[in-house]
């Protein structure tokens, strides 16, 4: 007589949660309802719309005559459509499998969503994470100074943009995405516990360091607006007025120009991009605790640019 094997029931899978665990191990705490996507995904495509809308914000931006003495790093043409099918490939083929990978083996986007202050305390040490893994890979793997791993790596292309367009902060080499964008993003997320099966702790993570990336690259400072202005060789001359609207800011400075001067400063990374030895932390929104412990700020430069002549002083002496 013919065993029936009675069908399997049709129980969905909830990503997001322990992909191994059976649905009524769930703890509680996590989202009481579940999008057909993994949680990883789901974060991925958020991150995609935040950061191509903030992106074609930027671009249309820079149609905006207003608008213009706050670029302070222009091109003569948009490279908008240049950048796209590079920007998309990184973001499609590389991270994309990266956030899904670190699912699937449980690393991040797992477990209960998280305790409020355990969310809070989590976004500082996302923070400081961040910045430690960008400063050690960007400093010592993609600015080492071996020909070898600079072909191979080709941080060249990053650099090319010069910063002067938003979405350029996600153009160059996929490796270089991969140590560059990944690794700062997700090795702290795992570190940290991997933030749980919340949507909106991850949402906010991924739309934050988005808008971050997209600005430091856009070639917009908006602090110049806050920040007082001087004269320099060969520009126009200042009237009397924007001579007296300067001395006004740095005389009695007012805590809200102050505070939105340093907030909105965007110099760091456009520095960067310029000189390739300041600012190896991201430069917006990053507290750049490394660059200012190893001397290696933006507006530290000329000593910067010394320790630089210095070192390769001593290897030419030492070949
Ligand atoms: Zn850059
Ligand atoms: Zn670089």
């Amino acid at each position: 007589m013919a065993t029936v094997v009675p069908p399997l029931p049709l129980v969905p899978l909830h990503f997001g949660t322990n992909l191994t665990a059976p649905s009524s191990a769930v703890p509680s705490g996590r989202d009481t309802f579940s999008f057909p996507l993994p949680l990883s995904v789901q974060t991925w495509a958020v991150q995609m719309v935040v950061f191509h809308a903030v992106g074609l914000l930027f671009e249309a931006m820079d149609h905006v005559p207003a608008l213009r003495s706050s670029k302070v790093r222009a091109t003569r043409k948009s490279q908008y459509m240049h950048l796209l099918p590079n920007v998309l490939r990184n973001q499609i083929l590389v991270l994309l499998p990266f956030m899904f990978l670190m699912e699937v083996f449980g690393l991040a986007f797992v477990g209960p969503s998280l305790h409020p202050i355990r969310f809070l305390v989590n976004l500082p040490l996302m923070a400081l994470g961040h910045e430690i893994i960008q400063y050690v890979g960007h400093r010592y793997i993609l600015h080492a100074p071996n020909v070898f791993l600079m072909k191979f790596l080709r941080h060249s292309v990053h650099h090319s943009t010069r910063a002067s367009s938003a979405i350029s902060a996600c153009y160059m080499s996929p490796i270089d995405f991969f140590i560059e964008i990944g690794c700062p993003y997700l090795v702290p997320l795992s570190l940290v516990g991997g933030g749980g099966s919340g949507r909106f702790f991850h949402f906010l993570i991924a739309g934050a360091g988005a808008i971050g990336g997209l600005y430091e690259h856009s070639g917009y400072d908006f602090a110049v607006s806050f920040r007082p202005k001087f004269e320099n060789l060969g520009e126009k001359p200042m009237s009397e007025q924007e001579k007296e609207t300067a001395y006004k800011l740095l005389e009695r400075p007012s805590f809200v120009t102050t505070f939105l001067a340093d907030f909105l400063d965007n110099r760091a990374h456009l520095e960067h991009h310029m000189r390739g030895y300041v600012s190896f932390s991201d430069g917006f929104g990053s507290p750049s605790i490394l660059d200012t412990l190893l001397r290696t700020k933006w507006d530290l430069s000329d000593r910067r640019r010394a320790d630089v002549e210095r070192e390769w002083a001593r290897q030419h002496r030492d070949e």
